[in-house]
Formats: C-alpha cells, sequence, structure tokens
C-alpha cells in the first residue's frame, strides 16, 4: 500500500496510488512558510518522508522549533523569505497565519506551486480516523470535550490543529488510531483531498473577515470545506438552526449521514433538549441526561455538549462513558473560566472571546449584573449584536485598548458608566470599583489582543493575575 493517502484524479496533485509515488519521486522539494507548531511539523514529516525540505518564516523562530529543526537536520531560515529557495518548491506547505494576498504568495500562485496546509499534508500519511470540528465559535472547547471523551473510552487518539502538537509530528513521531482536530477557515482553506470522518460545523458567524475580500460568502464556503470528499459513510453533525447553515444545507448537496444538533427537535434532529434534558438519538444510541449535570454552563455550551455527544455516539462510545466525560470535563483556559470572588464580586475570565458573537454568548450565560471588560483590535465588529445583552445585564463598561473610539461610537449615552483603560491593571481597577456586591466582573473582550498584549492567552493570564492581587 502507498503511504500517500486519498489519491484522486483531476489536478495534478491528484493522482493514482501509482501517480502519487511518481509524484512523491518526482516532487523533491516542500517548502514551508512559518516555522510554528504546524511548520515545524510538516517540515518534520516531509523530512521523514524522504522530501528536500527547506522552512522559511519571516519572524524570528522560537527557539523549540529551532532545535527540532536541527534535530532533524532541516534547512532553515528566519526574519526573511528567500525568493530563490522558496519559488524552486515542488509544493509549498503554508502556515494557516500567512494571508494569501501576501507579496510571496501571490508569486508562489502566479508560478503555479501548489499551496496545501499541514493538516492536508499529514492526511496523505495516516489511515486513521479523523474527527475534524471548525465553527466560528466553540472549536477549542468541543475539540477538548470529544478528546475527552475518547480518552476515557479507551481509544488511542490524538488532539490535533490549532491545540496541542500539530498533527504532522503526531503523525511522523506518534501516530495514533484516531485524531480529534481542530480546524480553522485558514486551514480548510487549503485543504484538497483530506477527508473528515466525522466533521462537526457548530456555527458560522462573521470573522476574519478582512482575510476574506470582506465576503460573507467566502468565509462559509471555507467552513463548508470541512465537508468535502465525504461521503455517505461519513458523518456531518452540525448546528441545525444556525441561519447560515440551513441556507448551505438548502443549496449543497451533502453527501454524508447527517446528525443536526438543535435546542427543539425536527425531523431529522439527533440532539436536542426536552425538559431540561439533553437528549442524543441516532439509530444506535438513546442517551439521556439532566443538562444541570453536564460541566459545561450556557446554552453554547449545550451546543457543544450536544456536538461532543453525537461524536461519541457515532463512534459507538458506551452511553456511561459519554455521561461521565459530560459530567466530570474541566473546561478550557480563558474560556468563560471562573477565576475568584472578591468581596462578593465574581471575576470571569473570557479572554478567548475575540469576537461579538462569543461575547453574546458570554453575557447571555451570566445570572447576576456585569461588569464588562471589552475591547482591543478591532477587526470591523458590529455591536449591535450584543447591545440588548449589554442594556439589561451590563452595570458598566471598561473599554481596555489603544483605540477605543469604535467602542465610544457604538456605546456612549447607551451606558452611565464607561471608562476607559490602557493596561489590565487598569482595567480590572475600574472594573472593581464600577461593581457592586452580587455582580460578576466579566473579561469577554469582542477584540483580538494584539494591541496591548502578546496573545488572548497572555491577556486572560495578566487578568487573572490582577484579580488576585485586588
Ligand atoms: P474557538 O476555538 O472557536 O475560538 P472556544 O471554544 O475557544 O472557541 O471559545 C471561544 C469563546 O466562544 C468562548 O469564550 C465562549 O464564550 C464562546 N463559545 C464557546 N462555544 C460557543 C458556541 N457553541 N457558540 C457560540 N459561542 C461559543
Amino acid at each position: 500500500m502507498s503511504d500517500i493517502r486519498r489519491p484522486a484524479s483531476g489536478d495534478w496533485r491528484l493522482v493514482s496510488v501509482d501517480g502519487a509515488k511518481r509524484l512523491k519521486e518526482k516532487m523533491k522539494r516542500i517548502v514551508v512558510l512559518g516555522a510554528g507548531e504546524s511548520g515545524t511539523g510538516a517540515a518534520v514529516l516531509a523530512k521523514q518522508k524522504g522530501f528536500d525540505v527547506f522552512v522559511s518564516d519571516l519572524s524570528a523562530i522560537k527557539s523549540s522549533y529551532k532545535a527540532m529543526l536541527e534535530e532533524h537536520q532541516i534547512s532553515w531560515e528566519e526574519k526573511q523569505h528567500t525568493e530563490t529557495l522558496i519559488l524552486n518548491a515542488d509544493e509549498v506547505i503554508k502556515s494557516p497565519g500567512i494571508p494569501d494576498k501576501a507579496p510571496l504568495m501571490k508569486k508562489i500562485v502566479a508560478q503555479g506551486i501548489p499551496v496545501i496546509s499541514e493538516i492536508e499534508f499529514a492526511g496523505r500519511y495516516t489511515d486513521a480516523k479523523m474527527i475534524c470540528i471548525t465553527g466560528s465559535n466553540g472549536k477549542t472547547t468541543t475539540t477538548t470535550l470529544i478528546y475527552h471523551i475518547l480518552k476515557n473510552a479507551g481509544l488511542d487518539v490524538g488532539l490535533a490543529g490549532n491545540i496541542g502538537n500539530s498533527l504532522a509530528l503526531q503523525v511522523a513521531l506518534e501516530p495514533h488510531a484516531y485524531y480529534v482536530i481542530e480546524l480553522s477557515s485558514f486551514q480548510l482553506d487549503h485543504m484538497f483531498e483530506f477527508k473528515a470522518d466525522i466533521a462537526v460545523l457548530l456555527n458560522i458567524t462573521p470573522d476574519h473577515l478582512d482575510r476574506y475580500d470582506y465576503e460573507f460568502q467566502n468565509y462559509v464556503d471555507a467552513k463548508f470545506r470541512i465537508t468535502q470528499n465525504q461521503t455517505e459513510r461519513d458523518a456531518f453533525i452540525y448546528w441545525e438552526q444556525d441561519p447560515v447553515i440551513q441556507k448551505e444545507m438548502a443549496k449543497r448537496k451533502i453527501q454524508s449521514a447527517i446528525y443536526p444538533f438543535a435546542l427543539e427537535k425536527s425531523e431529522k434532529t439527533k440532539a436536542f433538549l426536552t425538559e431540561e434534558k439533553l437528549i442524543i438519538d441516532t439509530l444506535k444510541t438513546i442517551f439521556v441526561m439532566p443538562t444541570s449535570e453536564l460541566a459545561l454552563q450556557g446554552i453554547h455550551n449545550t451546543y457543544n455538549s450536544m456536538a461532543a455527544g453525537l461524536t461519541a455516539a457515532v463512534l459507538d462510545v458506551k452511553k456511561e462513558v459519554i455521561r461521565q466525560s459530560l459530567l466530570d470535563f474541566q473546561g478550557v483556559e480563558h474560556r468563560l473560566e471562573y477565576v475568584a470572588t472578591v468581596r462578593n464580586v465574581k471575576f470571569v475570565n473570557d479572554s478567548k472571546a475575540t469576537n461579538v458573537n462569543s461575547c453574546w454568548y458570554a453575557l447571555q450565560s451570566m445570572k447576576t449584573p456585569v461588569v464588562l471588560i471589552l475591547g482591543g483590535t478591532d477587526k470591523g465588529n458590529d455591536y449591535s449584536e450584543i447591545e440588548e445583552l449589554v442594556r439589561d445585564k451590563v452595570r458598566a463598561l471598561v473599554f481596555l485598548g489603544v483605540d477605543n473610539k469604535p467602542l465610544h461610537t457604538y456605546f456612549d449615552g447607551k451606558k452611565e458608566m464607561i471608562a476607559d483603560a490602557l493596561s489590565m491593571e487598569e482595567a480590572v481597577d475600574k472594573a472593581y470599583r464600577f461593581a457592586s456586591e452580587g455582580d460578576t466582573v466579566l473579561l469577554s473582550p469582542c477584540c483580538a489582543s494584539f494591541d496591548l498584549f502578546e496573545n488572548y492567552e497572555d491577556r486572560g493570564r495578566q487578568f487573572k493575575q490582577c484579580v488576585r492581587a485586588l
């Protein structure tokens, strides 16, 4: 058997099994752009498979990744892209962080060099079952929850994609029988032959539009690539009531067996709620669990539990294991993470809420009045989505960002108590002063963090530190 998986026809990349072998002989040079987790993993796998590999990163490469490249005798460069060493590639593996519009990418495409993602590349070298999760919000939570259930079920499973070690590195060094993979639209953009055995699409709301020519449909199409190449033997799990997904389902021909989930049952729904109970009703499983027992609370998390429970049911995981796992899941850092209660004011870290929709869910799940800390790098946000919740649930707003103008333009006059902050310390301090006993101070920023922080993890960690120092 060839070690190159899923050959097909049509595209020059998509060749028969014999063709794949020929391609491997012919295709000597693989250039990996971006030496982060995915790029370094892809380089190690490519090297292991006998390609001539070159890694190029426009930024400085982390020392741990440099060490890994050295260990595998892979040539690399940092803080530059030497075009003569790149444009002679037979195939390019691109980090999801590099936009297609980058000048180098345009040159690569103009030369007709195929550009794929690390997941596409790694998928060629494994026959493992692929469980892939995408959506605008809830990916990490659901991916981690599915991984938790499958681990508890005793399966040989790896966690990959945007979390954990890259898929390519695991395929190269510690192969598993199952992979649970969190996929962003950027990874999906460069996937062609890869097939998810189980595809999960949680929701679609506008995000990252700057990378999609401000065309929402382009982003929607990217998300739907999660179903490409699926056959009737594969499963597609999705949120049935999402208006965008609904519209797409009406116009697309999906080959896979479908497993829709929703709050209310309709004809095809396979996971839903009845009288405060989560029901999973597939041909093989009928599973019932009171929602009060779910470890993850809030409607958004009920959806995530439904998607995870359905995945487990499709994989024939025992009901007791599903129940126990949905009950004892610890949650994921920076997602509605309880931090502390200081003089009866509760602090919740939702730093990962980098768009308006996830802040909506966070606010919606709050049971007390809220002092909301939001702001950062605004990706063209429309705050009307949270206006009603802000009116009903929010006592005061603290804008934490270098440029708070868009926030002031939207919210000034709508709330009496608004303050600006230029550091986390200042934000926590002002929020705490605004709060009354019994309130919750919620960091759910609607924005990216790069104006003041390294990333959302740094922002969340600083928040926790400042709260603990109160
Ligand atoms: P992602 O990996 O897609 O960014 P996360 O699981 O990290 O998603 O959650 C990010 C934020 O999105 C969380 O802070 C939470 O408030 C919100 N969220 C989680 N699940 C959902 C969901 N199913 N629908 C909408 N929002 C969600």
